[in-house]
């Protein structure tokens, strides 16, 4: 039998990141995953400045950036006007090559083993892993990185608080203009124009050599709106958002077109022995706020610096111990973040009545005079003098 400190189960973003950050502590890891190498998923497919700082904390970002798509340049606009153009640098990459290149980070002492764990037996001291394949591997750590699939979270007593029920629903497609070889910009974000629409908003950026677009929207799955984005989506989105034609010109969307709808939940009955949740088997989040990459980082981060070595330096792996994980203050700090992010955007987005009209008119009055001030500011900054340092004092106000 494999014997080993931590058995990781899932080799998603986060169970790779853990992987990587521990394999190269030294810690004697395993990885599980049915897929030795990650297969096409719609998720995450762009990477804010945030998030690549949590990369680099993390010691990831340079296997990242090799793979994902400079984009350097964002505009803003709402009702077919430009609102804003923010200097921000993010990045486009497709799920399966971020998680690939953070495999690619896991030191070859790690074994990456393909198969599915089907039985986890914990205790205070050693955890007993059994694969479909009928391997079996004991470890004092089991962390639990499997995602979406609660078939196994359930058998070990772990239960879901259901947060909000088909909360949101992302739709990803590429995206390119008829009339022109390419769009005037690297990224947009497009905002809904009429809460009825219920449409947070569209985001294009540049990803490989095409533009990928994603929709965020909070659609159920038997919408109108939905059926008819399946039939005819360009008609659809026109119709939706019908400025959006004088910013784009004709385009066309190109299939498939991907469509991931998302419940929010957070795992209970945590209380156990020797099994930590991580990312999104601990709690998913909503894609309109862009904040799972952020908490599985963090969750990585916490877990493999912080925790894990201190958990490892005493005997047992008892319930209590990895209590102090789920009561990290900076984990609560950016799962609290997550959530408020997630229900704010959406009730922003479709709420009607008069004072929630007056919150979005003061978010794009709000957004529109910050653009005022960066291009009053662009035009100051060419006319001081040309030292070095003022330029670069000038150029990071522009980023704000
Ligand atoms: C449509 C969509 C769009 C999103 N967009 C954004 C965004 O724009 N920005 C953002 O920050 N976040 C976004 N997110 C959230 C983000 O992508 C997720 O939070 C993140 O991918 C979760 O990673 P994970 O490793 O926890 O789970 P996963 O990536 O799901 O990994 C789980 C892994 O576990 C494996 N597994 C499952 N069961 C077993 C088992 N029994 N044995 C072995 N292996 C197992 C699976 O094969 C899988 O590889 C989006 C999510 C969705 C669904």
């Amino acid at each position: 039998m494999r014997q080993v400190e931590i058995a990781i189960v899932g080799g998603g973003l986060a169970g790779s990141c853990a992987a990587a950050m521990l394999g190269r502590a030294d810690h004697e890891v395993v990885l599980i995953d049915p897929n030795p190498v990650h297969r096409p998923d719609f998720r995450c497919e762009k990477l804010s400045p945030s998030q690549i700082r949590l990369l680099r904390r993390i010691g990831l970002e340079s296997l990242v950036l090799p793979h994902a798509t400079r984009n350097s340049d964002l505009w803003v606009a709402r009702f077919g006007r430009l609102v804003d153009r923010i200097p921000v640098v993010q990045y486009g990459i497709l799920y399966q090559d971020l998680v690939n290149a953070v495999r690619a980070g896991i030191p070859e002492r790690v074994p990456v083993l393909a198969g599915t764990v089907a039985e986890v037996k914990p205790s205070g001291d050693r955890q007993l892993v059994t694969l479909r394949s009928g391997e079996e591997i004991e470890a004092r750590l089991v962390v639990l990185a499997s995602g979406l699939n609660w078939a196994l979270r359930r058998s070990l007593g772990f239960t879901a608080r259901r947060l909000s029920p088909a909360h949101s629903t992302a739709i990803g497609f590429n995206i390119a203009p008829l009339e022109r070889s390419r769009f005037p910009f690297d990224s947009l974000t497009y905002y809904g124009e009429k809460p009825r629409d219920r449409i947070s908003y569209l985001t294009l950026f540049r990803l490989g050599q095409g533009v990928r677009a994603n929709l965020m929207v909070y659609w159920n799955c038997d919408d109108p709106l939905l059926q008819q984005f399946r039939l005819d989506p360009e008609a659809t989105l026109c119709r939706a958002l019908p400025g959006l034609p004088a910013l784009l010109g004709p385009f066309r969307i190109i299939e498939p077109v991907r469509v991931r709808p998302v419940d929010l939940y957070v795992a209970e009955n945590l209380d156990q022995p020797g099994l930590v949740l991580i990312g999104d088997a601990y709690a998913t989040s909503c894609p309109a706020a862009g904040t799972g990459t952020e908490k599985v980082l963090s969750d990585v981060a916490r877990l493999c610096s912080v925790h894990i070595p201190r958990w490892l330096a005493t005997e047992g792996m008892g319930a209590a111990k990895i209590a102090a994980f789920y009561a990290d203050g900076r984990k609560q700090a950016v799962d609290r973040n997550s959530e408020q992010a997630a229900f704010a955007l959406k009730a922003v987005t479709v709420e009607t009545g008069p004072a929630w009209q007056a919150r979005r008119w003061a978010r794009f009055l709000g957004r529109w005079s910050k653009g005022l001030l960066r291009r009053a500011l662009a035009v100051a900054i060419t006319k001081l003098p040309a030292t070095h340092i003022v330029r670069q004092i000038g150029a990071a106000q522009l980023r704000k």
